[in-house]
């Protein structure tokens, strides 16, 4: 890394990262013989805090204090997360939970934390609900249908237990797919899609009646256009996509050659009625 910040440096550019800071540094015990310890630099210590601890070797070969391991893993989770990926630029490698939780000297709490938000950021992924009479975690079998059979609760319950995937609250009306008898069970993602304002292009010629909320088309987030061009880089999945047209950037540049301030030749892509499922690969 660079030249070395002072401590009052330090303390500003960690609160403007906005990271979790312990407030005390945790350390690694000399004596324990479980870890491979190191001579050099800490390669997760992304902001010269020298932490104090010992170094040591990750599965994947870089080498970390517990804190800087912390600092790192609760970025990715506030970035939407769920797998631990070594922040060495090239190294990309998955560390266990199992080894976050060891090696960035976890307390109970902070693994309960940490295992809330792995499941919540993988639950928006994986189409994974919890249900509302047992707070159980649940998958459902077809992704299509709104109307879940929760087994636990039926029998619990001695009698079938439905419940709503859209507005979570006990299934009330005929078992249908699209949607519950329930007041107000509407897709609230699905809503701002279809009652957002169109964009007041200036910079784009000729593009009239663009919504300016789309669904990422390759991961599902929601995202507000701001920019002055067609063309948006997704936050969570990278994919750049082109907002007017919906298609990945480079396809609607292979169809309309030219600038990110051109119409695209296929119009404006209609209004999404429904959210685009993350595959991951
Ligand atoms: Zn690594
Ligand atoms: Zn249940
Ligand atoms: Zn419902
Ligand atoms: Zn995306
Ligand atoms: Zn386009």
């Amino acid at each position: 890394m660079g030249s070395k910040m002072s401590t009052e440096q330090r303390n500003i550019s960690r609160q403007l990262s906005g990271n979790a800071t312990t407030d005390q540094e945790k350390c690694y015990d000399p004596q324990d013989t479980s870890l491979t310890f190191v001579d050099g630099e800490d390669d997760l210590d992304f902001l010269c805090s020298d932490f104090k601890s010992l170094r040591a070797k990750m599965s994947c070969g870089h080498a970390v204090t517990p804190t800087s391991l912390y600092e790192w893993c609760s970025k990715l989770l506030d970035k939407g997360e769920c797998r631990f990926v070594c922040g060495q630029p090239k190294c990309n490698v998955e560390w266990p939970f199992l080894e976050v939780c060891k090696m960035a000297l976890l307390t109970p709490e902070e693994k309960k934390n940490f295992e809330e938000k792995m499941f919540s950021n993988a639950a928006d992924d994986l189409d994974i609900k919890v249900c509302p009479g047992c707070k159980s975690r649940a998958v459902r079998a077809d992704p299509s249908n709104l109307c879940v059979q929760c087994t636990e609760c039926t029998a619990a319950k001695k009698r079938t237990y439905r419940f709503c995937w859209q507005c979570l609250r006990e299934w009330k009306g005929p078992a249908r797919s699209d949607r519950c008898n329930n007041d107000g069970c509407v897709n609230l993602r699905v809503e701002t899609l279809r009652n957002c304002p169109d964009i007041m292009f200036d910079s784009v010629k000729g593009v009239t009646g663009c919504p300016s909320v789309r669904a990422c088309p390759t991961c599902g987030l929601l995202l507000e256009h701001k920019r002055a061009c067609k063309s948006m880089v997704c936050p969570r999945c990278k994919v750049k996509f082109c907002f007017v047209c919906l298609k990945l950037f480079i396809e609607c540049q292979k169809i309309t050659p030219g600038s990110a301030y051109n119409a695209c030749s296929t119009g404006v892509a209609p209004r999404q009625t429904s959210i685009p499922v993350w595959r991951r690969k």
